[in-house]
């Protein structure tokens, strides 16, 4: 992967797989200021440096249908 798709602060990637998404919340509330739900009820990032890649990871693992890919500079970092 490109770094330069990287954040500029935690560089990571975030991609939330909106069709597996069912808009459980666990994300935005592990992470509130990386994630939040749309008008559809499906969640989107809105700023991937807005909480530590900790929590950011810890969001995705929350995650029930494993709907939240996290990539740092070394590849996947989950799942
Ligand atoms: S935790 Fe997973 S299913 Fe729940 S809102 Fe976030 S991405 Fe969607």
């Amino acid at each position: 992967m490109a770094t330069e798709e990287l954040s500029p602060q935690n560089r990571i990637k975030i991609v939330v797989d909106r069709g597996l998404c069912i808009g459980s919340g666990d994300c935005v509330d592990t992470a509130p200021n990386v994630f939040e739900l749309d008008a559809e009820d499906k969640a989107r990032v809105i700023d991937p440096d807005g909480d530590p890649t900790d929590l950011v990871v810890d969001a995705a693992m929350n995650c029930p249908v494993t709907a939240v890919f996290v990539e740092g500079e070394e590849g996947p970092i989950y799942p």
